[in-house]
């Protein structure tokens, strides 16, 4: 059996085949792979199903899923964790979580909050991946929409940020994900990172520190040929300056991309002088925050 490090632990991964259209593997599959890379808590966070025809992704529509598939996917999926969450617990602590979605805009912290009260979750990860209900994490199709209706790639990044502040403020939720994804797409458009865009992402971290959120160090950035994890380095450093603690994602979608980058992820942080991560555990009984050394 591999042993489990203290410091490795993920609060924002473990998609899987079984629940979402572009994951791979089995939960199961999922959670072996989390063992195996010697994970001591592996949080699973699959995604909130988006409840309207219009957010339906064009793969899941090739496949002829509709609203009610997805609604059915995440109720299977919320009686499936805690079933495993039980039988690995000898090897591993698993973490019952969710990705929550800011659409509709109007409606998102009612429904969001709605999941938290029908299921047993141990935490929700507050994520943005739309801008005025237009996708900015998918296609760049849908990220120029995106440029254009927000009139230009700096509105749309700061609209963006303020996105995140609200979501924030609405949701508390336990951890913020991949900060600024806005940049995954961004590179051909232009800059992310002028002075009115960092004003509106110290905005978004005055939010989360209020609601004293850990923000997910996610190693998708590097997956995705972004160089560094989630956040950039201006934004890792703002962040720890104003004292917000932060804990992994490796936002795994398959068996190999869980634990993956997890080392290159640890030596981002100490490059920067961020010396702990701040977990989450329930090994005393409830949800706590846990600093551990990394
Ligand atoms: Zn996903
Ligand atoms: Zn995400």
């Amino acid at each position: 059996m591999s042993q489990s490090i203290p410091w490795k632990v993920s609060l924002h991964g473990g998609h899987s085949g079984d629940f979402c259209d572009h994951a791979t593997g089995s939960l199961r599959e999922i959670l072996s792979a989390a063992v195996q890379a010697g994970y001591s808590t592996f949080g699973v966070s699959e995604h909130a199903p988006r409840i309207e025809e219009r957010f339906l992704y064009d793969n899941e529509r090739a496949l002829g899923w509709d609203v009610e598939k997805l609604k059915s996917d995440f109720e299977r999926y919320t009686q499936t964790l805690p079933a495993l969450q039980a039988e690995f617990s000898d090897r591993i602590e698993v973490l019952f979580g969710f990705e929550a979605e800011v659409i509709p805009s109007q409606t998102y912290p009612i429904l969001m909050l709605a999941h938290r009260q029908n299921h047993p979750f141990d935490y929700m990860l507050g994520s943005v991946h739309y801008v005025r209900e237009i996708s900015m994490d998918g296609s760049l199709h849908s990220y120029e929409q995106a440029i254009e209706t927000c009139g230009g790639l700096e509105n749309l990044a700061i609209e963006y940020y303020e996105t995140v502040a609200d979501m924030a403020q609405a949701l508390k939720p336990e951890v913020v994900g991949h900060l600024d994804v806005i940049r995954k797409n961004a590179a051909p458009y232009g800059s992310v990172e002028t002075p009115a865009i960092q004003r509106a992402a110290e905005r978004a971290l005055e939010a989360i520190r209020a609601c004293g959120a850990i923000l997910d160090l996610n190693l998708a950035g590097i997956r995705k040929g972004l160089g560094t994890p989630y956040p950039a380095p201006w934004l890792l450093i703002k962040a720890h300056a104003m004292g917000v603690p932060f804990c992994f994602g490796d936002d795994s979608h398959s068996p190999s991309e869980v634990g993956d980058l997890l080392e290159e992820g640890r030596a981002y942080l100490l490059q920067h002088g961020i010396t702990t991560i701040t977990a989450l555990t329930k090994r005393g009984g409830a949800l706590e925050k846990r600093v551990i050394g990394l």
